[in-house]
């Protein structure tokens, strides 16, 4: 995925309030080098992200990413950022986005080390094609994330709330399903609960009943996911946050990961065992989550 646009956002106050950020913009080569060797992102992937799905130069659901990304920063001790400033630079890069499928990415670090102010950009890039994924749907195995369910509470320093620049464990993670066969993980707290997929969340059927693991803190808090909410609640399907069990897992009806830029992915199988895969409900929840949703 090469970047094809990128843009610098200038230092902005939350109490600067004006109509057009333009000005404090600075649009790079995207394949150049852009950032200082004292960058803390790099250093110490001590910063947020987002990545938001655009299709057709639509950038979906710019709302709801915006306000994970204040929730992050305050969560990480970041300065405020600007939302109406974000919200523009994601518009430039959205009409940089030809047809199709692509993806922008937010990134705030806390800057060069001693420097006086985070650096924050913007970049555009065309997705992975995942149309073969969609279809076939994925099998997982379940990892020890290492922390009970509560760890959020009680260790707040470990950032669990926060889309962090600190994904070398989630990397890892996925690198031992392949190891292991699978095609993706899903964490399960130390204490025998489900929580998150490395890059997405889990929604599990139970009839006609639909359940989330409880965004407590511990877990990200997807903004698919409450798409998807919002679609099956529109067709008067049940769901709700829980805590579910590990064993929950397997006696499910069906079940999906979901994120932003690969959408409703099914799982076929949960360590090794098959699961049912709803076919016809995952074409509809990617054509719903396809189409335009601010
Ligand atoms: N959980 C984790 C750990 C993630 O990294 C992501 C997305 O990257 C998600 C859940 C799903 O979030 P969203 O649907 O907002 O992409």
């Amino acid at each position: 995925m090469s970047q094809r646009f990128a843009l610098i956002l200038g230092p902005v106050g939350v109490g600067q309030e004006r109509a057009d950020f333009a000005g404090t913009f600075t649009v790079v080569d995207a394949a150049a080098p852009a950032l200082s060797v004292g960058e803390l992102s790099t250093q110490r992937g001590d910063g947020v992200f987002e990545s938001i799905g655009v299709v057709d130069s639509h950038a979906q659901e710019v709302t709801a990413h915006l306000e994970r990304l204040a929730n992050s920063a305050r969560i990480c001790d970041l300065p405020e950022p600007n939302l109406e400033q974000w919200r523009q630079a994601i518009a430039v890069a959205a009409a940089e986005c030809p047809a199709g499928e692509w993806v922008i990415k937010l990134i705030l670090s806390r800057g060069v080390e001693h420097g006086p102010t985070p650096t924050a950009w913007v970049t555009a890039a065309p997705a992975s094609d995942f149309t073969a994924v969609r279809s076939a749907g994925v099998s997982i195995v379940t990892l020890d994330r290492g922390y009970p369910l509560d760890i959020a509470e009680r260790s707040p320093w470990l950032l669990l709330g926060a889309k962090t620049l600190s994904y070398a464990v989630n990397m890892a993670a996925l690198r031992e399903a392949r190891r292991r066969g699978a095609g993706d993980a899903v964490f399960l707290s130390s204490d025998g609960f489900v929580l998150e997929a490395p890059t997405a969340s889990l929604i599990l059927r139970f009839g006609d009943r639909f359940i989330t693991p409880a965004p407590t803190g511990g877990i990200l808090h997807g903004t698919t996911q409450l798409s998807v909410y919002e679609f099956l609640a529109g067709r008067g399907f049940e769901t709700g946050y829980e805590q579910v069990r590990a064993s929950d897992l397997g006696r499910a009806d069906a079940a999906w990961l979901v994120s932003s830029v690969r959408l409703a992915v099914a799982i076929t199988a949960v360590d090794g065992q098959s699961l049912p895969v709803d076919h016809a409900l995952t074409t509809e929840l990617n054509k719903y989550l396809l189409s335009p949703r601010d």
